[in-house]
């Protein structure tokens, strides 16, 4: 990992308003990422999601509860420098993943993390559906395996949720 780039990172973690909510903390690291997109090769950005979520609005998709303390965030990374670029850029899109993405039941086929609820990019109609970060799987609200391939989605934020009626835990 270049370590002059690395010291920059680690320093915007010291700005007060990264533990101050969510909503900074996100805006810091996605703007830190966008000045920085150069270092990253283009397929690593998208393999991460790193482009849709600089793109993604943290006023209307970041969640109340990512399930992690802000207060230790400088500590874990600080503890924890990456290899390279390509794994940095695994460690932000899981992170800032966490940060817009509401939990549904334990993913079926690694049992090792929660799925998310997504929303999918369609024409005329629209599906929530739940994946899972760890493995992939994918399934439908009924519990059936997605069969229709890739397709285009995005977090399901607040507002997707209850207009399809799902009450979060
Ligand atoms: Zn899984």
């Amino acid at each position: 990992m270049d370590s002059t780039i690395w010291k920059d990172f680690i320093n915007v973690l010291n700005n007060p308003l990264t533990t101050k909510d969510y909503i900074n903390y996100y805006k810091i690291i996605t703007s830190w990422i966008q000045s920085h997109r150069n270092n990253f090769k283009s397929e690593t950005l998208s393999e991460n999601r790193l482009n849709l979520l600089s793109k993604l609005n943290p006023d209307v998709y970041v969640v109340e509860t990512p399930g992690f303390l802000l207060d230790n965030e400088k500590k874990r990374f600080e503890k924890n420098e990456p290899d390279n670029f390509d794994n940095f850029a695994m460690i932000l899109g899981n992170r800032l993943w966490d940060m817009v993405t509401n939990r549904g039941k334990e993913c079926p086929n690694c049992e090792g993390d929660e799925m998310r609820y997504l929303i999918t990019k369609e024409e005329n109609c629209s599906e929530i559906i739940l994946e899972c970060n760890s493995c992939g799987w994918t399934e439908t609200l009924n519990g059936e395996k997605w069969r229709r391939g890739i397709i285009e989605t995005l977090p399901a934020n607040r507002k997707d949720l209850q207009r399809f009626n799902i009450v979060l835990n």
